[in-house]
C-alpha cells in the first residue's frame, strides 16, 4: 500500500472515530468508499481528504493560535496608523485600541 492510501486509510478512520458514517454506495467517479461527514458526502479515495480533518476540528488552542496572530497584525496596523496620526483624539482612541489588543493577548495562553 502507497503512503498515501495508508494515510487515506488513517484519515478515513478519523473520520468514523470522529462520527462519519461509512455509505454502502461506491463513488460514482471512482468507485471508492464514500462517508457522510458534517452533512458532507466525501469519497475517500479521490477527495482531497487533508483539509477535511483540520478544518472540522475547533481546538481551543487552535483558535487561539489564529486569534494571536490575528491581534498582532491588527496592532501592528493600529501603530502603523498612530505613527502617522496628527490628531490627538485619535491618537488616544488608536492608543486604547493597542491597549486592548495587547490585553487580549496576554490573556491567551503561551504558544507551545
Ligand atoms: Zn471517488
Amino acid at each position: 500500500m502507497s503512503r498515501a492510501s495508508k494515510e487515506k486509510m488513517r484519515i478515513t478512520v478519523e473520520l468514523v472515530r470522529r462520527g462519519a458514517t461509512l455509505l454502502k454506495e461506491p463513488c460514482t467517479v471512482c468507485g471508492g468508499v464514500q462517508v457522510r461527514y458534517h452533512g458532507k458526502v466525501i469519497c475517500t479515495s479521490h477527495d482531497d481528504l487533508s483539509g477535511v480533518l483540520t478544518t472540522e476540528e475547533v481546538t481551543y488552542e487552535g483558535v487561539a493560535s489564529s486569534l494571536r496572530t490575528l491581534l498582532l497584525s491588527k496592532a501592528r496596523e493600529a501603530a502603523d496608523l498612530l505613527e502617522k496620526e496628527q490628531d490627538t483624539l485619535k491618537q488616544d482612541q488608536l492608543v486604547s485600541l493597542i491597549s486592548k489588543y495587547v490585553e487580549l493577548l496576554q490573556k491567551l495562553p503561551e504558544h507551545r
